[in-house]
């Protein structure tokens, strides 16, 4: 009697336990799955706004513009893989102070606030390029001199950009570029192309090129978090 009285206790107690175990790993597992895969946060900066228009393309593109509209498609794409993500602009304004009298310094003031505000793991600043010799193309990368994990941030875009947009430079570069070296954050500032060369002018204006360049993007910044396997 004693012996099927313990019998039943223990069988009560591993029931029990089963019970208990089941509940705790069903609380668990629907934790993780309502829990975003990651919770980083990016500043994305859309060069330029306002008054300062940037660089004018052959075919009259306006850098301000065209750097709008990229980084308004990788916050799409980044919001959707789970980043919280803060923009520098979201409209066609600069964000100097009106009353300003340098007026660009103002405005690379206001950046670093919402950079500073934003506690980033990683600011984009997206730019297109410009220079004189017409047959200048292709996407770059920059970093700030000395910071190894912006430079392999740069890298890992670059090296995406080079696979998916035959861009001709091989790694990120070393740069003197307010918003690479204006806070601590890792920061990269990616040259999306020459609007300078009417060819890619065309290029970067159409819809098909510019879903490469922004898959190319946040491919790097993917595999910079170390998310690219599960995410992509
Ligand atoms: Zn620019």
């Amino acid at each position: 009697m004693i012996f099927s009285l313990n019998k039943k206790v223990i069988i009560c107690v591993l029931i029990s336990i089963f019970i208990i175990s089941a509940c705790c790993a069903t609380c668990f597992s629907v934790k993780l799955a309502k829990s975003p895969n990651f919770s980083y946060t990016i500043v994305i900066d859309a060069g330029h706004g306002g008054r300062d228009g940037g660089s004018v393309g052959k075919n009259g593109t306006i850098e301000k513009v065209i750097n709008l509209k990229y980084a308004k498609a990788l916050e799409k794409k980044l919001t959707e893989l789970g980043y919280n993500v803060i923009m520098t602009r979201t409209n066609d304004n600069g964000l100097y102070d009106e009353n300003a009298k340098n007026k660009k310094l103002s405005d690379m003031n206001a950046r670093l606030k919402i950079i500073e505000k934003a506690n980033p793991a990683l600011v984009i600043s997206l730019h297109m390029n410009s220079f004189p010799n017409q047959s200048a193309h292709g996407a770059s990368t920059y970093y700030r001199e000395g910071d190894s994990a912006s430079e392999t941030c740069a890298n890992l875009i670059q090296r995406a950009l080079n696979n998916y947009c035959d861009a001709p430079s091989i790694k990120g570069k070393p740069a003197d570029y307010y918003m690479v070296k204006c806070s601590y954050y890792t920061s990269v500032l990616v040259e999306c192309g020459f609007i300078s060369n009417p060819e890619e002018e065309a290029l970067l204006n159409s819809d098909a090129y510019q879903e490469k360049i922004i898959y190319a993007i946040y491919s790097g910044i993917q595999l910079y978090f170390g998310q690219f396997a599960s995410s992509i």
